[in-house]
């Protein structure tokens, strides 16, 4: 390397240490107040906060997925071969939102798909169990039509919320097959 590009490069190193020096001297002093002081106090707090909160979220979901008897619905967007070539739906629980389809994108579309992934790698969740309707459909659509009937009706069973809820989406016409 030329020499005058050399010293040119260390110079302004040199001068950027400088300024952090100068920077850093400020700041310590602007700590000192009592305003920046509670800034930086609140600042701890809340993110301490943020912690807890993700931590929380995270384990409502997991109970949340993991007590529930699924009533499962069968993805009208998405569907796989299975290891046997025999054409696969992707269920979703129309109770909780569990939904198979999230790990066959791999990514979520939203901070409750994220966890969903999170969970079924962690957990190693591959196929769930629960009650099948056989119905196809959207499931976004069929969590809506579930929440408003489950309001109606908070004291019935999931097998009779199963069939209410067939029922509901074949008057709906928001069934679609894709195969
Ligand atoms: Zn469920």
């Amino acid at each position: 390397m030329e020499k005058n590009k050399k010293d040119n490069l260390e110079q302004e190193y040199n001068e950027i240490i400088n300024n952090c020096s100068k920077l850093d001297e400020e700041i310590k002093h602007m700590e000192e107040y009592k305003i920046i002081k509670k800034y930086f106090l609140l600042k701890g707090k809340r993110g301490a906060l943020d912690l807890k909160e993700e931590e929380l979220y995270k384990k409502i979901l997991l109970n949340r997925y993991a007590n529930c008897r699924h009533i499962l619905v069968e993805s009208d967007t998405e569907a796989n071969y299975d290891y046997e070539g025999r054409w696969y739906h992707y269920f979703g629980c129309i109770k909780c939102g569990f939904d198979e389809a999230v790990a066959n994108r791999g990514y979520g579309r939203n901070r409750e798909e994220r966890e969903m992934l999170n969970i079924m790698e962690k957990h190693h969740v591959y196929g769930l169990s629960g009650i099948k309707t056989g119905i196809c459909c959207d499931l976004y659509e069929a969590r809506e039509l579930y929440d408003e009937l489950h309001e109606n009706n908070p004291d019935l069973d999931d097998e009779t919320m199963a069939e209410l809820f067939k029922a509901a989406i074949k008057g709906k016409k928001l069934i679609n097959k894709i195969n």
